[in-house]
């Protein structure tokens, strides 16, 4: 049995150009290139478009935008070009007929000419395909060809027997032959099928392991078969778990209707989603590396760099799992905490400025250290922070509902707002917020409140929401002018009402 160690490792991913990049894909595609990261080699873009009715333009492009966004590198592919190129399908059309005829002479496969009213009854009758052309003679096939009849080449699948192969995660595995049809690999307008296509492309692409979701398990036994009627050097393989639905039933899809997660927001499946909700890329790279791999140590956090020094295709657990996205938010918070705060800052910025906000720099950036141990995602700035980057001049005092905290009352927080004005004016003008934390504490101390209430109640003033970075951050980056006139707004508003 051939082993990592003795050839160069080169490792793929082949996605069918389908339209937007699944995240379970990418997921299949990382163990692959977390592999050949491990062991130094190479990992390959192959584009398979052999099904050319479900290709989708412009897939190339959202596979690429997907895997730069994440960090994984591509050595060789399309867009990157390399030795064992073309790196799509479609234009290695003649390889596969080459080989596929190659097949047919040696008698490892043959022409069938079912035609499509003979399938479907073949179909009707309950069966699969009855391989009524598989011991034509030769003459008769002549003849066929002769009358100008289509066909397409089937492999000649040993009728009895046992398939026998090894799997990296799954060990030795065995198959009865006869549980298999006679797979078509070329079909009759000359495209080939994936069985053909891949195994042709994986020995002459030199990829050492096949790392492919589980799906392709089944087939795997025709795909062994095949690999040994060429004789060629067969990759080790490794059959990948998928992704189900966050309640474990189902292959997470991005067709049928979406999960929704308990804040009512569909749960993101494709991959420009994980981008325009405000994941780090790192984030999402730690995360999908989770499931179904663990790093070891009890560690949930690590790099990609970390991982690659220990990740192995063996160490995979078999299972699938279900989509664990409750963990990307926390994940995401916690690199949100130890990013670089000028990354964060640039990071935000598009953001609110997408939300139409006139972003200024330095504020933004003096910001970021209070605001990021709230942020679940990037996006939560806009409803935690946007108002710090809207017009001052034209801010108004809340509305009841917001300025009154839970057990109090208009007349209360009045009062609260009222004793806590002279407190903070008196204060430094650089407004520090550890000064107006002891200023504040010491004012609800002694009028007999709660932290809480004088907390939340001018929380609710300056920023004019429930949440906001912490009360006397804000109130530090509003300055001290800026905020007194804003207690001073809200204490107006809610004294027009009492009136
Ligand atoms: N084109 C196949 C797919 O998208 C590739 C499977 C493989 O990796 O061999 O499922």
């Amino acid at each position: 049995m051939n082993d990592s160690t003795d050839r160069p490792v080169r490792t793929r991913y082949a996605p069918s150009p389908t339209g937007p990049q699944h995240i379970g894909g990418i997921r299949s595609a990382l163990f692959g290139w977390l592999y050949a990261r491990r062991h130094g080699g190479q990992f390959i873009l192959r584009i398979e478009d052999t099904d050319q009715k479900r290709s989708v333009p412009g897939s190339l492009e959202q596979i690429l935008e997907a895997f730069d966004w994440l960090g994984m590198d591509i050595d060789e592919g399309p867009a990157q070009g390399g030795d064992f190129g073309p790196y799509i399908q479609s234009e290695r059309l003649p390889l596969y007929r080459k080989w596929a005829d190659w097949l047919v002479e040696r008698g490892y496969a043959y022409k069938c000419f079912a035609t499509a009213e003979e399938l479907a009854a073949m179909r009707g009758a309950g069966a699969g395909y009855d391989r009524r052309y598989r011991g034509l003679p030769a003459a008769q096939v002549a003849d066929l060809e002769a009358q100008g009849r289509l066909f397409v080449i089937r492999f000649k699948m040993p009728l009895t027997g046992k398939t026998s192969g090894q799997d990296m995660i799954r060990g030795s595995m065995s198959f009865d032959n006869s549980a298999l049809q006679d797979a078509v690999l070329l079909k009759s307008d000359g495209f080939p099928t994936y069985h053909l296509a891949h195994i042709v492309d994986d020995y002459h692409m030199q990829i050492s392991h096949v790392s492919r979701a589980v799906e392709w398990l089944p087939s795997f036994p025709l795909h062994l078969q095949i690999w040994d009627a060429f004789a060629w050097r067969k990759p080790q393989f490794a059959h990948l778990p998928v992704l189900l639905n966050p309640n474990g039933k189902g292959k997470l899809s991005k067709r049928k209707e979406r999960f929704v997660d308990g804040g009512g927001k569909a749960v993101p499946v494709l991959a420009h989603e994980f981008m325009d909700a405000g994941f780090l890329p790192a984030a999402v790279m730690n995360f999908l590396t989770n499931i179904g791999w663990n790093y070891g140590d009890n560690q949930e956090i690590f790099s990609t760099a970390q991982a690659a020094k220990r990740f192995d295709l063996k160490d995979v657990n078999p299972a699938n799992s279900a989509y664990p996205i409750a963990k990307l938010e926390w994940l995401n918070n916690q690199y949100i905490q130890t990013a670089e705060a000028d990354y964060l800052a640039r990071a935000l910025k598009p953001i609110l400025e997408e939300a139409g906000f006139n972003v200024d720099d330095d504020r933004l950036r003096q910001l970021v250290p209070s605001l990021r141990v709230r942020l679940k995602t990037l996006n939560d700035v806009l409803p935690m922070a946007g108002f710090f980057f809207a017009d001052w001049a034209s801010f108004e005092a809340p509305v009841a509902d917001i300025l009154v905290q839970r057990k109090m009352d208009r007349a209360g927080t009045v009062e609260i707002l009222r004793g806590a004005l002279p407190a903070l004016e008196q204060l430094d003008g650089d407004f520090k917020p550890d000064e107006q934390h002891a200023a504040m504490a010491a004012y609800a101390r002694n009028c007999g409140y709660k932290n809480g209430q004088v907390f939340g109640s001018l929380r609710a003033a300056v920023s004019g929401q429930k949440v906001s970075p912490p009360t006397f951050d804000t109130m530090a980056i509003l300055g001290k002018a800026e905020s007194t006139r804003r207690i001073k707004l809200a204490i107006d508003a809610l004294s027009r009402e009492l009136a």
